[in-house]
């Protein structure tokens, strides 16, 4: 299957979920999460419509950015080290795995230092994972409002990596429950804090997640085929300090 079938299966699923969960019509946008795949292969994804990209790798996003046309939404999906957010701000559209309050201080930081507002989502570990990064739980509205008192930085939602599974199904209690959080966060009302996005759903179980509240879905390898580094533990430190 070219790219291009891949990605017609993966919005036609899309579409067929929404559907399911009587949400609307482009309530989920795809994200083409293209972490090492060459800039041709982005290209032939792009030329198909898609506009939005992931990568977890600061170095590998902006060296990609350059290279692509500029309407590309990035998104940078991994774990991110506070030493490589200067690189980061001002290349990306949103920031998705944001689990501290000393992380969100550097990118507010360096927002204000490049004048630009940074949008970013708050990492939830839902599975309770020992393995991954993320808050946990019920930390995560102490998290929220803390973040929100900084300046040029907008929480936007909430964004979780669930284990890895061959039945999607074990994953949906923790959409679930990623959803419901972001409903109670969203009933305290808290000033410069949106909960209008929920990043949830990778090529093994995106169809749950969008029936689930998911409004993006983070899909790679059903895309652009197996990545030879990079598998499936994708939450890892993925460079040095
Ligand atoms: C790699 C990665 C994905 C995509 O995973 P696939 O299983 O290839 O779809 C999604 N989210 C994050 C955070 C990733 O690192």
């Amino acid at each position: 299957m070219t790219i291009s079938e891949n990605l017609t299966e993966v919005q036609n699923r899309i579409d067929d979920s929404l559907r399911r969960a009587g949400r609307p019509p482009q309530a989920a946008t795809l994200i083409a999460v293209s972490k090492t795949k060459p800039v041709s292969m982005i290209l032939e994804a792009y030329r198909a419509g898609i506009r939005d990209f992931g990568e977890n790798k600061v170095q590998e996003l902006t060296e990609k950015r350059e290279q692509l046309p500029s309407d590309i939404r990035w998104h940078m999906i991994g774990h991110l080290q506070r030493n490589k957010v200067k690189y980061l701000i001002g290349n990306v559209a949103l920031i998705h795995g944001v689990d501290s309050l000393r992380l969100a201080e550097e990118i507010s930081r360096e927002s204000v230092k490049k004048s630009v507002e940074t949008d970013i989502l708050i990492e939830v570990n839902a599975a309770g994972e020992e393995s991954k990064f993320g808050a946990a739980p019920e930390e995560t509205p102490a998290l929220v409002e803390a973040i929100s008192r900084l300046p040029a930085v907008h929480i936007k939602g909430l964004m979780t990596i669930a284990p890895y599974t061959e039945n999607p199904e074990e994953n949906r209690k923790y959409f679930r429950a990623l959803k419901q959080l972001s409903v109670d966060i969203t009933r305290k009302n808290v000033d410069n804090v949106s909960m209008s996005v929920l990043s949830m759903g990778m090529t093994n179980d995106f169809g749950v997640a969008v029936e689930e509240g998911a409004t993006y879905v983070r899909v790679g390898t059903g895309i652009f085929g197996l990545r030879s580094r990079g598998s499936a533990v994708t939450d890892g430190p993925a460079d040095s300090e």
